[in-house]
């Protein structure tokens, strides 16, 4: 099966958004080794989007609309599909009592153009929308599939994972299951890591192994069909185990881990607590770990000192140490992350330290960078980074690589108090 996707909405051409729903999608439907041949993007017009679809269907065969389901006269999508397909639009009673009880709830009037939200095509299987309004439809006709989503990616995301995708797999396999699992590294160029498993990459069949890189990660998805879910399991299990016995050093999370979350996740694990001094990430460390739920477990605060004086007044560091050695040091990273781990009574502690560019700081080059981890025993781990110019760049990169150096110790011991 190959499918297009047509993505609703005139702001994607007046390029005020970035058509994401379009990769998202496409990602998806590559797990289900469905083939996406076009992407196609039409503005907010009746015409043009029938256009849209009279050139859809003659060249796939399953075809998906992201956007216009809204209550607005210029979400027109169902209307438009309806009409193609020579279908009504019927009121969706559960979908109307979802909606009604959203106004009730926000205490909100709901105006008559909202239930227009609620209309779906009769005969369709309804999409259930659990984060916003207009729900979601999948409808076959001929030999075409159509599956309408809401525009809204906090909407369609969840909408196409847990309602669209298993229904399109059910219907495309019939019996059949497919299964993937994602492996994610860090530290290894998506150039290396292909090399080192380029012979099985090239005789991939059943699990297939795709490869993605981005950011600095790498991840490596693989994919299972078979007939019983215990079997795609063992698949890809045994295909996971001749990756790691290759790359499993730089592996460092699983599915929907991110650095932060698999840092954070051990940290939890082993009852340690961690706080930060950062100067030229000025706070984006503790950022990303406060994204991930329940963090409070672990991460206790800590301190943008971004200027020399907030160094020396703020966390209390020995002026010497910046005189002698200058704020980009091993040392005055070393001292950074000694005085917030005794300020904040953590049992971690942790400090970057920097010049983020675009031009450098003293002697010292754009994109170098000191970080340092004091452990539970008060051992201490520098390294050094040598990154770009690319201001924002390099403060994101040096985020990434503490996360990274923090789950490499955290992973290969225990760091409690008693050990180490
Ligand atoms: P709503 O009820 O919010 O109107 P809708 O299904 O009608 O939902 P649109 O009106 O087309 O969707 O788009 C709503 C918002 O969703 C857009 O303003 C934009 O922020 C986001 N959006 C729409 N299409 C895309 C897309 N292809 N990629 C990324 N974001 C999108």
């Amino acid at each position: 099966m190959n499918a297009e996707i047509i993505a609703v909405g005139s702001e994607l051409l007046l390029g005020q958004i970035t058509n994401t729903n379009a990769r998202y999608i496409s990602s998806q439907l590559a797990e289900l080794g469905i083939d996406v041949y076009y992407h196609t993007v039409v503005g907010d017009n009746a015409g043009r989007l029938k256009q849209a679809i009279e050139l859809a269907e003659s060249r796939a065969e399953l075809i998906i609309f992201s956007g216009g389901l809204g209550p607005t006269k210029d979400d027109l999508t169902k209307e438009t599909v309806a009409k193609h397909v020579g279908k009504a639009l019927v009121m969706d009673q559960t979908a109307l009592a979802s909606i009604e009880a959203f106004f009730q709830r926000a205490n909100r009037t709901m105006t008559e153009n909202n239930k227009k939200q609620a209309l779906v095509l009769d005969g369709c299987e309804v999409l259930t929308n659990n984060h916003g309004m207009a729900p979601g439809m999948f409808y076959t006709h001929g030999n075409h599939v159509y599956i309408l989503l809401p525009g809204p990616p906090k909407e369609m995301e969840p909408m196409f994972q847990f309602e669209a995708k298993p229904v399109l797999a059910r219907w495309l396999n019939q019996g059949e299951v497919i299964q993937s699992h994602v492996l994610r590294f860090y530290g290894i160029g998506e150039a290396e890591l292909e090399t080192k498993i380029m012979d099985l990459l090239d005789n991939q069949t059943n699990p297939t192994i795709a490869p993605l890189a981005s950011d600095g990660e790498v991840t490596l998805r693989i994919t299972a069909k078979t007939s019983s879910e215990a079997e795609a399991v063992r698949l890809i299990r045994e295909t996971e185990q001749q990756l790691m016995s290759r790359v499993g050093d730089f592996l460092y999370g699983y599915n929907d881990d991110s650095l932060a979350s698999s840092a954070a996740r051990l940290l939890i694990d082993q009852g340690l607590t961690i706080a930060a001094a950062e100067s030229l990430t000025a706070g984006l460390f503790q950022s990303e770990l406060a994204a991930i739920p329940g963090v409070s477990k672990t991460l206790i605060g800590g301190m943008v000192t971004y200027t020399e004086d907030a160094k020396v007044n703020q966390l209390g560091l020995e002026r010497e140490v910046i005189d002698e050695f200058g704020v980009v040091s091993a040392e005055c990273a070393t001292a950074m992350a000694q005085k917030v781990k005794s300020m904040f009574q953590s049992d971690i502690g942790v400090a970057l330290t920097g010049a983020a560019g675009p031009s450098g700081h003293g002697n010292e080059p754009a994109g170098s960078v000191w970080i340092a981890i004091v452990l539970p025993n008060n051992q201490v781990v520098t390294h050094q980074l040598h990154l770009s110019d690319m201001r924002n760049t390099n403060r994101l990169r040096a985020v990434k690589r503490t996360l990274h150096y923090l789950i490499q110790l955290l992973s290969h011991q225990t760091l409690n108090n008693n050990v180490i």
